[in-house]
């Protein structure tokens, strides 16, 4: 039995680790690599494993970089079934048919203005393909084990994190294989802390904040503030958000500060994405996996503008009164975010606030870093607003809080492996598990196959 790491083994996008028994081979998560244009070529070059020879896939979560290459992978000829939570399979509709889209939409603009090598420039996956990948899911609850093959089974428990986000239990030949996927924090906006686990014989631990402590400051007293200056020096505020996750937290946060008195309750609020719309809706219908009161969650939107059309979305970057506006994409990768980047990053008065993790490289990760211009679509833009980083609003437990959840382990598992973080959080983590846990742990390198003892 052995391990191939496949993706998220020397970053933190691009999830994807292949479990081979010998007699089956099951792929735990299939992500998209994300960020640098390094990176992100991994998501063209041939998988090392031929997609025909995967059995079975079973996804942690939805969000992209651990779903985002399901599609290729039925383009490549996968046609086995994918097992996630049932809000995972309802939350990787979303995301999957919009991330088509986005490709499609990519594809077509390149070949338009002529900035691709590859001519025509195609795209990664189109709609057709996302859709023939959502027809292979099959939901599976928290906490029923079942049968993926002669001797494997499978079992989720709750991560935190997100909607539907689960650490994944692989029992294969008497040994138990353990997932952490993401795991979520222990306070939370929407989502209450991750289960633990107690035993695994193999583990593979995230370390997305691996070398981090979130700031203990309440964020919710910080975004009043910052939002109270923007409003009162005659400002609007920009939020590029993950439509799934984030933007239901923030709409959460702006709910509770506006009830609070602590932001004016007239200010308008604009949630422009379709998809943190349907998202929003689907948290709704899973809200018995939400730490908040069913009463907050139908109250929560009550101040908020969804804004459907493109043009109503245009309409809304000429607007010249104060207002706030929650977009996607989360780090300013693509989405309509970029339309409201191009108009409100070069005014003073303005404040830009990302309020989840910025993978290196991305426009986001330039902008918190102090970029003073950033390239959309071709043209620089000046940055002169203001750009905070809230990282109080992270869905990701920090080192303390990565720590605490290995605590809980009965015993050591035999050997531990550190995934899911950029080098130098990955490292953090497994010299931590390794002095204050005394544990056999080692980070795995990108496309590296382990045999298992
Ligand atoms: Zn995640």
């Amino acid at each position: 039995m052995h391990i191939h790491f496949l993706g998220a083994a020397d970053t933190v996008t691009g999830s994807k680790h292949l479990v081979d028994t010998g007699s089956h081979r099951i792929l735990l998560d299939c992500g998209l690599f994300q960020g640098y244009k390094n990176l992100r070529e991994r998501n063209w070059s041939r998988l090392a494993v031929s997609a025909r020879h995967i059995d079975t896939v079973v996804l942690s979560h939805a969000h992209l970089d651990h779903s985002g290459y399901l599609p290729a992978l039925v383009k490549q000829g996968f046609h086995g079934r994918v097992f996630a939570t049932p809000a995972t399979c309802d939350l990787a509709e979303v995301l999957l048919l919009d991330s088509a889209h986005l490709q499609e939409e990519d594809a077509r603009r390149a070949n338009l203005y002529g900035y691709s090598k590859h001519t025509p420039a195609e795209p990664l996956y189109t709609v057709d393909d996302a859709q023939r990948a959502l027809n292979r899911l099959r939901p599976l609850p928290f906490g029923d084990e079942i049968e993926l093959h002669p001797e494997v089974t499978v079992e989720f428990t709750p991560a935190g994190h997100l909607l539907g986000a689960a650490t994944v239990t692989l029992r294969c030949q008497e040994r138990t294989l353990v997932f952490s996927g993401d795991l979520g924090r222990h306070n939370d906006l929407l989502m209450p802390p991750p289960d633990p686990v107690h035993e695994a014989d193999v583990l593979l631990v995230e370390s997305t904040y691996g070398n981090r402590r979130h700031p203990t400051d309440d964020v919710l007293p910080l975004l009043g503030r910052l939002i109270r200056d923007t409003l009162q020096r005659g400002g609007s505020v920009l939020m590029p958000t993950f439509a799934v996750g984030r933007a239901q937290a923030l709409i959460l946060a702006l709910h509770r500060l506006q009830r609070a008195g602590e932001i004016p309750a007239k200010v308008p609020i604009f949630l422009d994405s379709p998809m943190a719309a349907q998202a929003t809706q689907l948290y709704e219908r899973h809200q018995a996996l939400l730490r908040v009161p069913p009463e907050e969650v139908a109250r929560m939107c009550d101040g908020v503008t969804l804004v459907d059309t493109p043009q109503a979305s245009e309409a809304l970057t000429r607007s010249r009164y104060p207002r706030i506006v929650l977009s996607a994409s989360g780090m300013a990768t693509g989405g309509r975010v970029l339309h409201h980047l191009k108009v409100m990053a070069p005014n003073p008065k303005n404040l830009i606030v990302f309020p989840g993790f910025q993978v290196s490289g991305s426009r986001g990760a330039k902008m918190i870093a102090g970029a003073t211009e950033v390239k959309i679509h071709g043209e620089y833009v000046p940055i002169h607003a203001e750009v905070r980083h809230l990282e109080g609003f992270s869905g990701h437990a920090d080192a303390d809080e990565l720590m605490d959840w290995l605590r809980r382990f009965k015993q050591p598992p035999r050997h531990t492996y550190v995934v899911h973080g950029e080098p130098d959080a990955a490292d953090a983590l497994r010299t931590r598990i390794k002095e204050e846990l005394g544990w056999r742990v080692s980070v795995p390198d990108h496309l590296a196959r382990i045999e298992l003892d």
